[in-house]
């Protein structure tokens, strides 16, 4: 038991076939549809959640002038990390100049704040953003979906008044201890001080500190200090999680940036008719989804809840007998929002109860003529729990409470 325990997301993710990787393109996933899947799952939970908060989403290209990192500043610190590409004159119509593959979705969303005069009374504004992101990461501390090239984080930017950090970073605080319920993680977090070489208004920082700390307070959530941790652009929150085998990872920040709206000369008219700048809130949950869906695939050991479970329910014929009528029972399921899937193969019951709990699929229902007389499903669980008979629609109710209440 214990060995299985401890098995890497790239083995379990090669044996419920959710992704590979191929020489073709080091650190890049390759999702197959099971991991695809649960990809876009979580993607759908967190949009629902955003709409709820009053997010709009955004989208803007990957690939765009080098000029625009160098205008927002991160050009100086950033660009070994880049991919950046020069492409020849006259093809495909693109000029000579250097172009880029985006690293972060900062500068872009910024471009998309100014095209238009924004009002204090539009502040705070929130743009979600799911663009997908490169980093030159080196080929020799490449792994698996915990460190990649290309990956996309569930990103957002809070463009907000000086007077608005406390409870927007509040608010946020208290949307990152309910999301993780979801997975039972307790996040832990670390409120990162100003460092030596941090730049930007002196009143401003202390400001933004002493907000930081009293939402920390506030939404009663406990901290640690990383003192001086802070970037040179901002102070952070680090938000840190517990899995199963009880490690620690860092998974997402909340970071003020007071830089970007200077460096982009981005602005809001205040209630006397006076141009401000804005700040800027850059902000993650889960961080990269390619590394949550890593640590998720060890946190679970591939048993993931049903809500997440690319199949959550075989239905399995005795014989062949039965397969018409566990056809249709499968149709009714997936008509009412549940990935079933038919087991029709010629293997023993046995070989298909062991296939499925191997593949962890959550519930596996099995049909035979007694089933079929009594107009019910025998059910069980991955874990062998027998749950006896139950009538489709019991079942088909069941299912969809647990997925509804993400058990
Ligand atoms: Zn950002």
């Amino acid at each position: 038991m214990d060995k299985q325990k401890n098995k890497d997301h790239r083995q379990i993710g090669q044996e419920l076939d959710l992704f590979s990787f191929h020489d073709v393109a080091p650190g890049t996933v390759f999702w197959h549809p099971k991991g695809w899947h649960i990809f876009l799952t979580l993607q759908k939970y967190i949009r629902e959640i955003l709409t709820k908060e009053g997010y709009a989403e955004i989208s803007s290209p990957v690939m765009v002038k080098s000029e625009l990192f160098k205008r927002s500043g991160h050009w100086d610190f950033y660009s070994e990390h880049m991919f950046n590409l020069d492409l020849p004159a006259g093809k495909a119509g693109v000029e000579k100049e250097p172009y880029s593959l985006k690293p972060m979705n900062c500068p872009e969303a910024s471009l998309i704040y100014g095209t238009k005069t924004r009002s204090y009374q539009d502040l705070p504004l929130r743009f979600s953003d799911f663009g997908i992101l490169h980093r030159n990461e080196l080929s020799g501390v490449l792994g698996g979906l915990f460190r990649v090239r290309q990956f996309t984080i569930d990103d957002a930017h809070h463009f907000v008044r000086p007077n608005q950090i406390q409870e927007e970073i509040q608010k946020l605080l208290v949307l990152v201890v309910d999301f993780y319920k979801s997975f039972n993680f307790k996040p832990e977090f670390y409120f990162a001080t100003k460092p030596d070489k941090a730049m930007g208004d002196p009143k401003l920082w202390e400001k933004a500190e002493n907000d930081l700390e009293k939402a920390l307070k506030d939404a009663k959530v406990k901290y640690g200090i990383k003192e001086k941790d802070g970037a040179f652009y901002g102070p952070k929150i680090d938000i840190h999680i517990k899995d199963s085998q009880n490690r620690d990872w860092q998974l997402a920040t909340i970071q003020l940036d007071f830089q970007i709206p200077e460096k982009l000369k981005l602005e809001y008219i205040d209630s006397e008719g006076k141009p401000q700048r804005p700040i800027i809130i850059h902000r993650a949950i889960t961080g990269s989804l390619e590394r949550f869906i890593g640590i998720l695939t060890e946190h679970y050991q591939g048993a993931f809840p049903l809500w997440l479970a690319p199949v959550q329910v075989v239905i399995m014929p005795i014989t062949d007998k039965q397969e018409n009528h566990a056809k249709k029972i499968v149709e009714e399921l997936l008509k009412n929002g549940i990935r079933a899937e038919l087991d029709n193969r010629q293997q023993t019951l046995q070989a298909k109860i062991r296939d499925a709990s191997l593949q962890k699929v959550p519930y596996l229902g099995i049909i035979g003529d007694r089933e079929i007389a009594g107009s019910n499903i025998s059910v069980r669980l991955r874990d062998g729990k027998d749950l006896g008979k139950l009538k489709i629609s019991e079942f088909s109710q069941r299912l969809k409470e647990e997925i509804d209440k993400k058990i």
